[in-house]
């Protein structure tokens, strides 16, 4: 529920306005998981809610973790389903990646959670209780470090899942609930063009990343079968009409196969498309799982495509792929286990309650 959700449910059912405010704030600014936590309310109060609403879509079924300390967390939402979520350490901050959907139905051909096929979208809850529980385990397991940029980048297409994308993005921006600051999170899509439209006319104002990995519509065609619908030519003219906020860039990202987009052609043809765009671009240096049929290029390819990139006067940014040895860097998320035993967060009890509801 967004805030307006939770007050209005808490008039529905005959309570005070102010009391749908109160739980809301538990849950979503103290973090709350049970009602039992919310030591404000009395114990009546408390037993009522419970019976009517519930907290918290997903349960943490394991973490894996990276000789490079990225976190990978696979979570089971109540319908049994499997989705993932990855921890990135960022020097002084943490990244976390969070999912969209149970699987994908784009179907880009170096994407492991394109094999899955698409089960279900996830709802605001299930999204954004990954964030609540990335920042919980942190709390428990890395005491001072800070969660502080979300990318929706992992299991799914955002905007395939638009109004739930829409609802997560207003609970987690909300200033008396998580706080997120809205610069602080990039949603990532492979090119939807009329729901890119449908973006930019919202209120919330994520950041903005698009999945292009390729220099032009042949390449794009074979490696994204999206591209078939929406070729380049639309979705840069959609993107050119993108309001973008002051000091904001676009990103493109760009996977990086060996023999189908690394050549120093292709980046001469991508600065071409990409002249005049306010943008970067992320080398993403193609990061193999077992079902691929592409290879990442040498370091020798990789350096020379980005100074070929830079050369031609680029903004770009070579990411270096974290969390590759327990398949948790970009496009290899396909809920494989390592069998890492569980840890269980802890019900936190006295946890001080949120500010009175004016
Ligand atoms: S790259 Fe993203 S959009 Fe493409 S199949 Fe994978 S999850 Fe879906």
């Amino acid at each position: 529920m967004t805030l307006d959700d939770a007050e209005a449910f808490a008039v529905e059912q005959g309570w005070p306005r102010f009391r749908g405010e109160q739980v809301w704030r538990w849950v979503h600014d103290k973090g709350a998981r049970t009602f039992d936590e919310m030591t404000n309310l009395s114990p009546a109060t408390r037993v009522e809610f419970a019976a009517k609403a519930m907290i918290g879509g997903l349960t943490i079924a394991e973490v894996q973790t990276s000789k490079d300390g990225t976190r990978k967390l696979r979570l089971v939402t109540r319908d049994g389903q499997s989705i993932e979520s990855v921890l990135i350490p960022m020097g002084d901050h943490v990244t976390q990646c969070i999912s969209s959907q149970v699987g994908c139905a784009v179907d880009c051909q170096f994407c492991a959670t394109a094999k899955l096929g698409l089960k279900r979208n996830l709802d605001a809850g299930e999204i954004v209780d990954q964030v609540y529980l990335g920042r919980r385990l942190l709390e428990e397991q890395e005491p001072g470090a800070r969660l502080s940029n979300i990318v929706y980048m992992g299991m799914g297409e955002p905007l395939h899942n638009y109004d739930n994308l829409i609802k997560s993005l207003k609970i987690l921006t909300n200033d008396k609930g998580a706080k997120l600051a809205q610069r602080r999170i990039t949603v990532s899509t492979s090119g939807l063009v009329p729901k890119l439209e449908k973006l930019g006319n919202e209120t919330v104002r994520p950041n903005l990343a698009v999945s292009l990995n390729a220099p032009n519509d042949d390449v794009r065609d074979a490696i994204m079968p999206i591209n078939r619908k929406w070729n380049i030519g639309k979705l840069l003219a959609a993107l050119k009409a993108y309001p973008l906020e002051q000091r904001r860039r676009i990103t493109f990202e760009y996977v990086l196969l060996a023999g189908v987009n690394d050549s120093l052609a292709d980046a001469s043809q991508l600065a071409r498309l990409l002249r005049g765009f306010k943008c970067k671009v992320n080398i993403i240096p193609y990061n193999p799982h077992p079902e691929a049929v592409y290879a990442r290029p040498s370091p020798a390819a990789i350096e020379a495509f980005q100074n070929e990139c830079k050369r031609l006067g680029m903004s770009t940014y070579l990411r270096i792929p974290k969390g590759d040895d327990i398949d948790a860097a970009c496009g290899q998320l396909a809920n494989r286990s390592n069998g890492s035993p569980v840890v269980p967060l802890r019900i936190r009890k006295g946890l001080p309650p949120p500010p009175p509801v004016e």
